[in-house]
């Protein structure tokens, strides 16, 4: 368990210096796109934002990197004509999204996230400060009512974590993956934090049949999308899966099946810095060798009645 977390957190780490390797030579502008509704989408750094502005003041999800929290509640102030920040959702635990989590507490956010989500921020190589650990914390989904607005929590098992939070906006035909969407792109599984790919895939069809043509979908990474983006990204996904399962049942070894790059075909559309060709390749192969528990690998609760 805790070898299980010290990769966790290098993951996390890698992620994080990914981002501030980034950030060196450049400003970075907090730009936010209004989705109607009260509902906005703030893109910098990391993951996409989503925020609730309203009578009832600010709904936060996710908080990308600490060093731009105070250009975050500047926007939001900004947008918002100065609404009280109340809640800040976390999709999941990596750094690209809870770095901000101090400084949200600090300016009156009340952290929620998945149960997994507290666990994994208070442990590993550098646990996080208490003010980062969410207060309010759900095991299977939870629903704000909010600004007018039904905003359900889903719980999604074992995608790109075992704390993955997908919020869905029923009356506004809105939904935030967090993580769950890399859209347009290869997506980072992170198997140590408890993801799988079959859970990753299984969500993606489940975003499908929530979705319709019209649906406004804030992705973890990449631009505000559409059902068909996350139909494209379930079916490389499938294809790819299938193309490395060939290759391990010919018992091939995961360096023999790098050198093979049986995802090819999708890497110029699909790969990009962090999860290149051989990085995705690397993630199919240990998640096809690798035995899963049951426990892991229930996805009881991906197939929601909407
Ligand atoms: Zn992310
Ligand atoms: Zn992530």
């Amino acid at each position: 368990m805790k070898a299980r977390f010290l990769t966790t957190a290098a993951a996390g780490t890698a992620l994080v210096a990914a981002g501030i390797a980034h950030a060196q030579d450049e400003e970075v502008t907090i730009e936010a796109t209004d989705l109607g509704g009260g509902i906005y989408m703030l893109v910098g750094q990391g993951g996409n934002i989503g925020i609730s502005a309203g009578p009832d003041g600010v709904l936060m999800i996710d908080d990308q990197f600490d060093r731009l929290s105070e250009n975050i509640l500047a926007k939001v102030e900004e947008i918002t004509g100065g609404q009280e920040l109340k809640y800040v959702l976390n999709t999941h635990y990596h750094g690209d999204h809870t770095g901000g989590n101090e400084a949200m507490t600090a300016a009156g956010g009340t952290i929620v996230a998945h149960a997994n989500v507290r666990v994994r921020l208070a442990s590993g190589e550098e646990p996080r400060s208490d003010e980062a650990l969410p207060v309010i914390t759900h095991e299977d989904g939870m629903t704000f009512f909010w600004n007018d607005n039904e905003i359900q929590i889903h719980h999604v098992p074992s995608a790109h974590t075992d704390g993955d939070s997908m919020v869905y906006i029923p009356n506004l035909n809105i939904i935030h993956t967090g993580d769950t969407l890399f859209s347009g792109r290869y997506p980072y599984i992170d198997l140590d934090g408890g993801g799988s790919v079959d859970g990753y895939i299984a969500n993606l069809a489940n975003i499908v049949e929530m979705a319709d043509e019209d649906t406004q979908i804030i992705p973890g990474h990449g631009p505000l999308s559409t059902e068909a983006d996350v139909l494209a990204l379930h079916d490389v996904l499938v294809d790819a899966k299938a193309a490395v399962q060939a290759l391990v049942d010919e018992g091939m070894s995961e360096d023999e099946i790098v050198a093979a790059d049986p995802l090819a075909e999708w890497n110029e559309t699909y790969a990009w810095g962090f999860i290149n060709g051989e990085r995705m390749t690397r993630t199919l192969v240990k998640d096809l060798t690798t035995e899963m528990s049951h426990e892991d690998m229930d996805h009881s609760d991906a197939d929601h009645d909407h």
